[in-house]
């Protein structure tokens, strides 16, 4: 009996003991051998529960979460963090060494810019530059060229503007897409060349291109962190990095809702600050980060469990987006998760993501979309997985039409207002847009239903609007103006009949020509024949209720002006007194 207790003892020290006695598994000089030259490590390990991922998602960059095997990278600062939790892990091949440069560049091609046709390669830093350059100077009508920033070691982080009139801030969408945060997933860098040369070539040909960059002003970033892609040397992406050259997970770095602006706990990288800088500076409707190492469709939030206020329209265009690139692919691509889609915290919580950051800080709606296992894809497979997903690609930038869009504008000059337009009831966590300007133009794509709209802007009376039709793949134009706090000479004057009997003795109805914008912003004056305001009330109509009685008895006999301000509109009527 004693014995089998001293057994039972044992094994369970042992047990308890295991996973340390896992983690010290490499000395450190063999830890330091995996890190190499490239500051990072890619591992996986046995999680317990599903609970672990919120601690290890502050300390490591998850990577994928399968059942309870979690897959990461980390820096040295980050695992030995993470070797004090005990977790029992393995350190795997880094994705960006499984293939050769032969499988990478299997065509030779080198030094010498290749024509744009079949984007079955992966071009050098150099042809990179050249290409966006050169498809400014091929089309100079359809794009444009921004540099969002330049990265640690002054790599170019650029842009292209696809739209009719590049130049111009129209009033249509505006739609970004983005690849490679993560350097070592390159899948999405090669596609989206290939989509910026679809787009620039289709023009003027394909009616559905044509029609997309006259209405849509699309912008295309292939490649967001360039030194992680070419950490190998700018001739290859072969040995392509997650981090940047610091060695920070650039989409772990970015402000975060719940966490607050330093998630990761450093400060923010020159890439971040760049993509911050960039997002102020627009106004992207709609955007997509392009990943690699599963195949899903991840939307907000990845940083908390509540759900979005528009989870009924993410689930909706995500199915989209999986239905249709399950059209186009082979069995079994891009089915993870719910066969394709998910709910970024349900898979795996992470903190400090661009996603969560467009979302939350910008009223964008970013979701990370992850397009192949293989994040160092075979050069020879990139036209295949452009054939599977350039559908959706094109389908995602036409859903920024849908729902309802318009122009805000100042009922009085008639100019455009940067102006909030908020769901009551609806919007929550920033889902709410605003119409920006030069253009006064906003877009609100949102699921099918009826929507009770508040357009609101600093100085002005807010107007909500009732019963808003949003109806699925199709566009309510929905322009909205907003009247000025202030009023004057140079107001509009709407006139109408609205005092009832005329003569009166000072007692009469006002028949309110429209049910007020605001309720307790509206209000009556009465003005003499000299211009003198001689009474002056806040009135509170009742619901739905557009008649007022009004009594002013020690009002003379004589003709006066009635002035009612509905909120939104200055009515005037002629007001005769006879006592
Ligand atoms: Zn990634």
């Amino acid at each position: 009996m004693k014995k089998l207790f001293l057994f039972s003892f044992l094994f369970i020290l042992f047990v308890a003991l295991a996973p340390t006695a896992q983690s010290q598994r490499y000395s450190q000089h063999e830890i330091d051998n995996f890190f190499g030259d490239r500051g990072e490590i890619y591992f996986k390990c046995m999680i317990h529960n599903r609970q672990d991922i919120h601690i290890l998602t502050r300390v490591i960059s998850i990577d994928n979460v399968k059942g309870l095997e979690l897959y990461a990278y980390a820096n040295r600062k980050e695992f030995d963090a993470f070797l004090t939790y005990g977790f029992d892990y393995t350190i795997l091949p880094h994705p960006g060494t499984l293939l050769s440069e032969a499988e990478l560049n299997p065509f030779g091609y080198k030094g010498s810019l290749q024509p744009a046709t079949t984007w079955n390669f992966y071009p050098t830093y150099d042809q990179y530059v050249a290409y966006m350059v050169g498809f400014t100077t091929t089309y100079p009508t359809l794009c444009k060229l921004d540099t969002v920033g330049t990265s640690m070691q002054g790599r170019l982080i650029l842009a292209l503007k696809i739209s009719r009139n590049p130049a111009i801030d129209e009033a249509e969408p505006e739609v970004l897409y983005t690849s490679s945060i993560h350097g070592d997933e390159t899948t999405g860098y090669v596609l989206m060349l290939h989509l910026i040369d679809y787009l620039l070539s289709n023009y003027g040909t394909d009616a559905a291109v044509t029609n997309m960059l006259n209405t849509t002003a699309i912008f295309i970033n292939p490649l967001a962190n360039p030194d992680g892609t070419y950490h190998g040397g700018n001739g290859s992406v072969s040995g392509a990095v997650r981090y940047n050259a610091n060695g920070v997970d650039v989409n772990r770095n970015f402000p975060d809702p719940k966490v607050g602006p330093h998630p990761d706990g450093n400060a923010w990288q020159v890439e971040t600050q760049a993509w911050m800088a960039y997002a102020a500076a627009n106004h992207f409707n709609m955007s997509a980060n392009f990943h690699g190492g599963s195949e899903v469709f991840n939307y907000p939030w990845d940083t908390w469990a509540k759900l979005n206020a528009d989870d009924d329209w993410w689930q909706f265009v995500g199915r989209e987006w999986a239905d249709t690139v399950h059209k186009y692919g082979p069995a079994g691509y891009f089915t993870d998760e719910i066969n394709g889609i998910t709910n970024g915290y349900a898979w795996y919580e992470v903190n400090g993501g661009r996603q969560d950051y467009m979302n939350y800080f910008h009223n964008c709606r970013e979701v990370t979309v992850e397009l192949s296992y293989d994040k160092l894809m075979l050069a020879t497979l990139l036209p295949s997985y452009w054939n599977y997903n350039f559908h959706t690609f094109l389908n995602y930038i036409t859903e920024s039409h849908y729902g309802f869009n318009g122009i805000v504008t100042d009922t009085v000059t008639d100019q455009p207002l940067a102006a909030k337009v908020f769901i009551a009831l609806h919007d929550k966590d920033f889902t709410e847009v605003y119409s920006s300007l030069p253009t006064g133009f906003y877009a609100r794509p949102i699921a099918q239903g009826n929507y009770n709209v508040t357009f609101s802007a600093p100085g002005y009376f807010s107007k909500t609007i009732t019963n808003v039709v949003s109806t699925k793949w199709a566009t309510t134009i929905l322009n909205v103006q907003l009247r000025p706090l202030t009023y004057g000479m140079q107001d509009k004057v709407v006139t109408s009949l609205l005092v009832y009997p005329n003569p009166s003795d000072g007692k009469f109805k006002l028949i309110l020509p429209e049910y007020p914008a605001n309720p307790s912003s509206c209000s009556v004056q009465v003005i003499n024949t000299l211009g003198s305001v001689v009474y002056t009330a806040e009135i509170n109509p009742e619901p739905g209720n557009t008649v007022v009685n009004i009594s002013i008895p020690d009002l003379q006999t004589g003709l006066y002006f009635l002035k009612f301000n509905s909120g939104y509109r200055i009515y005037l009527d002629k007001l005769i007194i006879k006592r």
